[in-house]
């Protein structure tokens, strides 16, 4: 289990036309097991990057991300893939379902080639029957509503069971009510897995749920106290 997850002067810029986009800046931060994090901050202010560096998705330009005391940067490819795998469940705004597989399916794509020490297929469908969609194993996303897509991305970010769960605006494309119980379902997994919860939100109420807020503006932290 990965107890701590931290981000050691990180920066990351982008080029591109002759131009250097600094989206983090300086950014040290320490996430602990199990915790529920919010970050905020203005469109453009580099949540989402800082989210993506945490996640191993993406690389920081300069600085050190470690989780517990293995730096990501001394970590070879296949062994990062396997890390990822096995650590860390993302959620994104946009839900990112494959739209010719099922629900069941797309919840069992993580777990495809992979050798594990339990039925993929039982393992699948417990989670979607714990996210309530026990009854739509075998419909395609655009059968479903966005809340109930959001439901089987979150299946599929929990079901190899995960240390951390990092969403990235997860309601961000849903009615303030399916928003509700999205979130409501995450807390839940918090509390029942003891998994850490990093998220962005634009919403204030759901921010103000977490643990923690983090506050960004032009790719750095700033402190609102
Ligand atoms: P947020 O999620 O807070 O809206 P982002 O992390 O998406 O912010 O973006 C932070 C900054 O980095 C923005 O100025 C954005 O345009 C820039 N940026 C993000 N991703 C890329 C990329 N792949 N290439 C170039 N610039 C990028
Ligand atoms: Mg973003």
């Amino acid at each position: 289990m990965v107890q701590k997850i931290v981000c050691h002067k990180i920066n990351k810029s982008y080029e591109g036309d002759g131009i250097t986009t600094h989206a983090i800046r300086d950014i040290n931060l320490t996430f602990n097991k199990g915790e529920v994090v919010a970050i905020v901050g203005p469109s453009g202010s580099g949540k989402s990057t800082l989210l993506s560096l945490i996640g191993s998705l993406d690389k920081p330009t300069s600085g050190d991300i470690l989780y517990d005391d293995k730096k990501l940067a001394d970590m070879k490819k296949n062994e990062l893939a396997d890390f990822r795998f096995e650590r860390i469940g993302f959620v994104f705004q946009q839900f990112h379902l494959l739209p010719t597989l099922t629900a069941l399916e797309n919840v069992m794509t993580p777990l495809f080639n992979r050798k594990l020490s339990y039925n993929k297929n039982e393992r699948s469908k417990e989670i979607l029957a714990k996210v309530g969609l026990a009854d739509k194993l075998n419909f395609f996303p655009s059968q479903l509503s966005g809340g109930q897509q959001q439901r089987v991305a979150i299946a599929r970010a929990f079901v190899h069971e995960p240390d951390w769960l990092l969403a990235d605006e997860p309601t961000g494309n849903l009615d303030t009510e399916t928003g509700d119980s999205i979130f409501k379902l995450i807390f839940d997994m918090n509390q029942e897995k003891g998994c850490g919860v990093i998220y962005v939100t634009h919403d204030s109420k759901f921010a103000s749920k977490a643990n923690r807020v983090i506050y960004m503006q032009d790719g750095y932290l700033i402190n609102i106290d």
